[in-house]
């Protein structure tokens, strides 16, 4: 697999305030954000995305969004709301190659984020 910058932060090549972390998982703020809260939830085993995951990988991506729900309840939006994305692939606008699962919220979502 080639390297990219999530496969650095996961290495603390980058440095980078984790809102989480365990030995399975990392969660940082995205540097772009497109909302009041946008973290990224990451694995920490190099799995480039849905498409390419294992079937053995299912525990750790049921376990990235039951992250993502503790994460959502410590910044009070679980009451109005927030969306999960992971994109897949070129069609679905993934830029990073590496597994992630954004958390976005704090405002009211429109139907589009980031289109092309
Ligand atoms: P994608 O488009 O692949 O679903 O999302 C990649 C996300 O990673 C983008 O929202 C982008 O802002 C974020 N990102 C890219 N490079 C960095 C970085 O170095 N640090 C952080 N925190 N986020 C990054």
């Amino acid at each position: 697999m080639e390297d990219n910058i999530f496969l650095k932060i996961i290495r603390k090549e980058v440095p980078k305030d984790f809102i989480y972390e365990d030995d399975e998982i990392l969660a940082f703020y995205d540097i772009h954000p497109l909302a009041p809260v946008h973290v990224l939830i990451i694995p920490k085993k190099p799995i480039i995305n849905i498409a390419t995951m294992e079937d053995e990988d299912a525990v750790l991506v049921g376990k990235m969004f039951l992250i993502a729900r503790n994460i959502a309840r410590d910044l009070n939006i679980s009451e109005k709301g927030y969306k999960l994305l992971i994109r897949v692939g070129r069609d679905g606008g993934q830029e990073v190659p590496h597994l992630h699962l954004h958390l976005i919220g704090g405002v009211r979502l429109g139907d589009n984020i980031r289109p092309e």
